[in-house]
C-alpha cells in the first residue's frame, strides 16, 4: 500500500513539472487532472467512466474521472486521445438526420439525403385523368415533387348513328367516342303512334286493324263509328235508313263498302287533315251505289275543314251523277270533271248541320238515264 502511494506521488510531481515545462502534448501516459492542477488539489489518478465525448465526426473518446471527481478526456503520449473508438450508432442516419452514437450521445456524420426516384408522368385520356411528373424518395417515401392531376381529355365523337322510333320505343341518335367507345345517346324522338292497315269489321259493332309498321305486331280493336243516313232509292219515293261505319265500311244491311285505291286529295281552301283517307264505295242491299268519304286517325274520324278536291279513277263515277247526300236524304249534284282516266270533284267539309260540322260525306251515285 505504501509503495503504491509513493509511486503515484512521484508520478504527480513529474506531471506537474511537465505542465510547466512542456505543455499538454508532451504529457506522459498518466495525464494529471487539469482542474486539480488549477485548483491545487492532490491528484492521485484517473478512473475510466462509461461516458464518451465526441472528438470528431467519426470518433468519440472515453471520459475519465479523477480522485476529486473531475471529468476530462485523457491523452496518450503522442497527444492523441486515449480510449478512442468509432461512434457506435444506436440510431442510424436517415435521409434528413445524422446518426446518433450510443456512446457519446451525439449525432455524427451527415444525413443520408434522399434517394430521388422520378414518378413518370401519365398522359390523360378521355376516360382517365393523367398525372404530371413527380419525384419521391425511395428510402423514406417522402414526396419531393407532388404529381398533380391532369384533367381528362374530351371524347372524340363520331358523326352519330340514328335509331328510328318505333310504335313503342323512342328514337335517338348514338354518338360513339372513336377513342374509348363511350356512347352518348341524345336527340330523343317520341315513339310513333301506330299506323294501321285497313280497318276490317270484327263483328259485334267493332272493327280492328293491325299496325303496319315493320316489327310492330299490335292489332287494335275498337267500336265502329256509326253514321245514319236516309236515301231514297231510284225506283221508290220513300227514304230508307241505313247506317255505315266509315272506318271499316260495315253497312247496317250486312254489306260493306270497299276502299277505293288511287284516290288523290288536294286541299283547296284548307289543309288535308291528319290521318288516313277513308274513301269507301259499294252498294246498299237495295242496289243503290254509294261512296263514303272521311279521314281517320287511330280509328277515330277526324274533322277536316274547307274544300278538298278528290281525284278518283274515272270508271268509279262513269255513267252516274254524283249526288251529295245529307243526313235527311236531301241530294245535291256535284260538278265532276273527267278526262276519261280520272274524275275529280270537290267536297266542302265546312258545312254546318244542326249546329256542328260533320267529318263524313256521303255520296249517292245515280245512273244517268239515256
Ligand atoms: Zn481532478
Ligand atoms: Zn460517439
Ligand atoms: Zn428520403
Ligand atoms: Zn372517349
Ligand atoms: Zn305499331
Ligand atoms: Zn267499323
Amino acid at each position: 500500500m505504501k509503495r503504491t502511494m509513493t509511486r503515484l506521488a512521484a508520478a504527480f510531481l513529474a506531471a506537474v513539472l511537465s505542465v510547466t515545462a512542456l505543455g499538454v502534448t508532451a504529457f506522459a501516459d498518466v495525464q494529471p487532472c487539469k482542474t486539480c492542477a488549477k485548483e491545487g488539489l492532490t491528484f492521485t489518478g484517473f478512473v475510466a467512466t462509461t461516458e464518451f465525448q465526441k472528438v470528431s465526426e467519426t470518433q468519440c473518446a472515453r471520459v475519465y474521472q479523477c480522485n476529486n471527481d473531475h471529468k476530462q478526456l485523457t491523452y496518450n503520449t503522442d497527444g492523441t486521445y486515449r480510449d478512442v473508438s468509432d461512434h457506435a450508432a444506436t440510431k442510424n442516419a436517415t435521409c434528413t438526420e445524422a446518426a446518433v452514437c450510443g456512446n457519446c450521445g451525439e449525432t455524427f456524420g451527415a444525413p443520408l439525403g434522399h434517394q430521388v426516384v422520378t414518378d413518370q408522368a401519365v398522359a390523360a385520356t378521355c376516360t382517365k385523368t393523367g398525372l404530371t411528373e413527380g419525384k419521391h424518395c425511395s428510402r423514406c417515401a417522402q414526396v419531393l415533387t407532388a404529381q398533380t392531376e391532369v384533367p381528362k381529355l374530351d371524347h372524340v365523337f363520331d358523326s352519330g348513328k340514328k335509331t328510328n322510333p318505333t310504335c313503342f320505343k323512342e328514337g335517338f341518335t348514338t354518338y360513339t367516342c372513336k377513342v374509348c367507345g363511350t356512347q352518348v345517346i341524345t336527340d330523343k324522338v317520341k315513339p310513333m303512334s301506330h299506323w294501321y292497315a285497313e280497318w276490317q269489321p270484327a263483328g259485334q259493332g267493332q272493327n280492328s286493324a293491325p299496325c303496319k309498321r315493320t316489327g310492330c305486331t299490335y292489332t287494335k280493336t275498337t267500336a265502329c263509328a256509326d253514321w245514319d243516313f236516309k236515301l231514297v232509292p231510284a225506283d221508290a219515293d220513300k227514304a230508307e235508313r241505313f247506317t255505315v261505319c266509315p272506318v271499316c265500311g260495315q253497312l247496317s244491311d250486312g254489306g260493306r263498302l270497299e276502299m277505293v285505291e288511287d284516290v288523290k286529295t288536294t286541299p283547296i281552301t284548307a289543309w288535308t287533315p291528319e290521318g288516313d283517307l277513308l274513301f269507301r264505295a259499294g252498294s246498299l242491299e237495295n242496289g243503290e251505289k254509294i261512296i263514303c268519304v272521311s279521314f281517320e286517325f287511330d280509328a277515330r274520324l277526324t274533322q277536316c275543314y274547307g274544300n278538298i278536291k278528290f281525284t278518283v279513277p274515272a270508271e268509279l263515277v262513269e255513267g252516274s251523277k254524283v249526288m251529295l247526300l245529307d243526313a235527311d236524304g236531301g241530294e245535291t249534284e256535284l260538278e265532276v270533271e273527267s278526262n276519261g282516266k280520272t274524275a275529280a270533284f270537290t267536297l266542302n267539309f265546312n258545312t254546318i248541320e244542326d249546329g256542328h260540322r260533320t267529318p263524313v260525306r256521303m255520296l249517292h251515285l245515280v245512273p244517268v238515264s239515256e
